[in-house]
């Protein structure tokens, strides 16, 4: 078996990653199996802050790596798990959607570099979608030295059920080195629908469900929203006060369904 990191908690609020990470470390232990680090908590502090981004400085720690080990907080953090991350033969990064969203299980990495599409391959989770790349990702920055590295999205901040089962067995799977069974579905491009507006939106969408522009995809303040695209629904906001500046109604896969 290869040397695999498996790191949560970078975004303090996406408890659902965090349960995974400990729940598969207590089960590499009872197993004795050692080639495979975990770390549940990350960024302690905005995990106990349970908030996106560390109190202490304010950054969101998923836009800074390689970090600076004279840095602020979130810097130091960044860059002691960059020191550790570069040496393994893969990261995983497990992260979910924010509050009021969800979304299905997908793998986020960019899928430029062959050694990500493989190992987006040995996977036994069906989507695996090409990131828009911001700068400063645990993922994107390990990925330029050449290690193999994702993201897997899964749920929501509050949505600890279905979506978080299928990552845990998806980690088990891929660390007993099982054949996965599934061709993954390359997705190389998404977008995200954030019309202007405001005021409580309310869904009318499933995860997963194949949309055609023009579709209504919910409403917001009882005005019907409609997709601006042919696509796949990889998540959605799914209720609450919605702000265009913050967040989107859905997030769009392109492709052939
Ligand atoms: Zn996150």
């Amino acid at each position: 078996m290869k040397n695999i990191l498996i790191t949560a908690g970078v975004h303090g609020n996406e408890i659902g990653s965090i349960f995974v990470a400990r729940e598969i470390k207590g089960w590499l232990e009872g197993r004795g199996i050692e080639q495979v680090g975990v770390i549940p908590d990350v960024n302690i502090e905005a995990i106990e802050a349970r908030q996106r981004e560390n109190p202490v400085d304010g950054k969101d720690l998923n836009r800074i790596f390689p970090g600076d080990k004279d840095g602020t907080r979130s810097e130091v953090i960044a860059h002691d798990i960059f020191q550790k991350a570069k040496f393994y033969d893969a990261v995983i990064d497990l992260h979910t959607y924010g509050d009021e969203s969800k979304c299905i299980p997908y793998m986020l990495t960019k899928l430029e570099y062959d050694f990500n599409e493989e190992l987006c391959k040995k996977f036994s989770l069906r989507y695996a979608v090409q990131s828009l790349g911001a700068e400063g990702q645990l993922f994107i920055e390990l990925s330029k030295i050449r290690t193999p590295s994702m993201i897997i999205e899964a749920g929501g901040a509050n949505w600890l059920r279905n979506e978080i089962e299928v990552v845990k067995s998806a980690l088990k799977r891929f660390i007993d080195g099982e054949e996965t069974g599934k061709e993954v579905q390359f997705i190389r491009e998404y977008d995200r629908f954030n019309p202007d507006g405001q005021g409580v939106f309310e869904p009318d969408v499933e995860l997963e469900d194949i949309i055609k522009e023009g579709d209504i995809v919910g409403y917001l303040d009882s005005e019907p929203m409609k997709s601006p695209w042919d696509g796949i629904v990889l998540g959605y906001k799914t209720g609450g006060e919605y702000d265009p500046e913050e967040m989107s109604l859905v997030t769009v896969g392109f492709g052939d369904f």
